[in-house]
């Protein structure tokens, strides 16, 4: 039997129809595994929930707590008629609102409690999946898991850090791969060690899938969502963005990386350790072609796609001390690591360091302070890194001449290139990104 694993996003669980037709590509793929995101538009209201909860505002809260059990409890309506799975689904929304009650009542939310309230989006969709798989795969045992015992995070709430050996530990334990069963589970939570609650972060479930394929050893990961495949950029940007049939894991890994949305940044690291092919199609139009990521792929052009991460600050460190000063970057790189910033983008002069970091980094008051201690720091926001990912730019005369003649119209703020030959990024305006990623696909993929 071919191990499969499928994922399905929030728009593939918008509503009963949507849920049935994933259910359908579950089977026709003969998924042994599938996970599924909370239903379309959940999750953002759970995290509004907790931010009404906070901010003492009961009645927005119950008005919230309305509209998740009508879109649940409706979807269920149009799905069975069962008596234990409403009980089971009736069950989870009060514990949310007794959770909830809670938050308000003590008036704060640690990150651990958010994670608890979050994991109801995946838990709530994936029960009435499993309704939707039995009604459309009633010749096979359909099992609904709870991921929690399987996918195991160290205890960074609200973005664990998933633990392998023991993810394949609990995924030996709970599978039974006679071909006989047909599992559902929930992408994005986890647990802890502890078995408190985690989650992976936004758009975690890719991750989660990813992990759960790599712990079964799958013959292939499936990320179904509302798209067709990968596209050579956002096509919400560029509306003739072109699909990508295949393309390489590193590739696809800068792309995650640097915004494409459609992957959690994370994704393919656990794929690409287990070498398993990874699909990305549309579960709206499943007969359509998608996009393969493998190890090694036919064609590799120069510039295969062009993706935007918004909301982008530049942080520059300056000091004349830089002179002839070892030690300096060390310092300077310490103070990241000990806050756990990610930095992305970094470029250097004699007497300064510039590295580009999401625009919440600057709330981080504590981080700015000590940076403020090895010289002055000064801040631009509102700007977006575009990126450039290909093949062999590192060895391509003229690149730069075509780049900056058909953005010439755009001031670019910095240019990271050299490390990689995967990508080139450009930090550019927010307002001036969306013509530069048009200019951009224009000039080099047309
Ligand atoms: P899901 O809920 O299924 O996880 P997401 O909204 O997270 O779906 O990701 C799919 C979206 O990613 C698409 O609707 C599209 O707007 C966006 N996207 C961003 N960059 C790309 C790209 N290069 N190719 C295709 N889609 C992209
Ligand atoms: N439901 C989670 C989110 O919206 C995880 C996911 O959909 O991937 O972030
Ligand atoms: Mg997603």
């Amino acid at each position: 039997m071919k191990i499969i694993v499928s994922k399905f996003g929030g728009s593939s669980m918008k509503d009963h129809e949507a849920m049935l037709r994933s259910a359908a590509i579950s089977k026709r793929q003969n998924s042994f595994i599938t996970l599924v995101s909370a239903t379309y538009g959940t999750t953002d209201q759970l995290h509004l929930l907790i931010d009404y909860a906070v901010s003492q505002k009961w009645d927005e809260c119950e008005k919230l707590l309305f509209k998740i059990k009508e879109n649940h409890l409706n979807i269920l309506s149009n799905l069975t008629d069962d008596h234990k799975t409403a009980q089971n689904l009736r069950e989870l929304l009060n514990n949310l609102e007794t959770l909830t009650k809670g938050v308000f009542l003590i008036g704060e939310c640690s990150l651990k409690i958010k994670d608890r309230v979050v994991s109801f989006g995946e838990r709530l969709s994936s029960l009435l999946y499993t309704e939707a798989m039995k009604m459309t795969w009633p010749e096979k045992e359909i099992t609904l898991i709870d991921s929690r015992n399987v996918l195991k995070t160290d205890s960074t709430f609200g973005k664990g850090a998933p633990l392998v050996s023991e993810i394949k530990k609990q995924c030996n334990a709970t599978f039974d791969k006679s071909g006989k069963i047909a599992y559902v589970g929930q992408g994005y939570i986890g647990s802890d060690m502890n078995g408190s609650t985690t989650t992976l972060g936004r758009g975690g479930s890719d991750y989660s899938a990813a992990l759960f394929a790599e712990g079964v050893s799958a013959d292939v990961l499936e990320i179904w969502t509302d798209v067709a495949g990968i596209a050579t950029t956002d096509p919400r940007i560029v509306a003739n963005a072109s699909p990508i049939n295949e393309i390489s894991y590193d590739e696809a890994g800068e792309m995650a990386q640097y915004g494409a949305k459609i992957l959690h940044p994370t994704t393919l690291v656990p794929a690409m350790r287990e070498k398993i092919p990874v699909f990305v199609g549309s579960s709206y139009e499943s007969d359509e072609k998608g996009t393969w990521i493998h190890q090694e792929v036919k064609e590799k052009p120069l510039i295969r796609a062009i993706t935007k991460r918004s909301n982008q600050a530049l942080l520059t460190v300056r000091t004349p001390k830089m002179l002839d000063a070892f030690g300096f970057m060390s310092r300077i790189f310490n103070i990241f690591t000990k806050h756990k910033i990610s930095v992305d983008c970094i470029t250097t002069s004699e007497i300064s360091v510039a590295v580009s970091v999401d625009q919440s980094t600057l709330d981080h008051k504590e981080l700015i302070d000590e940076l403020s201690q090895i010289g002055s720091v000064a801040t631009e926001t509102g700007l977006s890194l575009v990126s450039l990912i290909g093949n062999q730019m590192l060895h391509t005369p003229g690149l730069g001449k075509r780049l900056f003649t058909s953005i010439e119209e755009v001031n670019t703020r910095m240019v990271c290139f050299g490390a990689s030959p995967y990508n080139l990024n450009l930090l550019v305006k927010d307002e001036d990104s969306n013509l530069a990623i048009s200019n951009l696909h224009k000039e080099f993929i047309g």
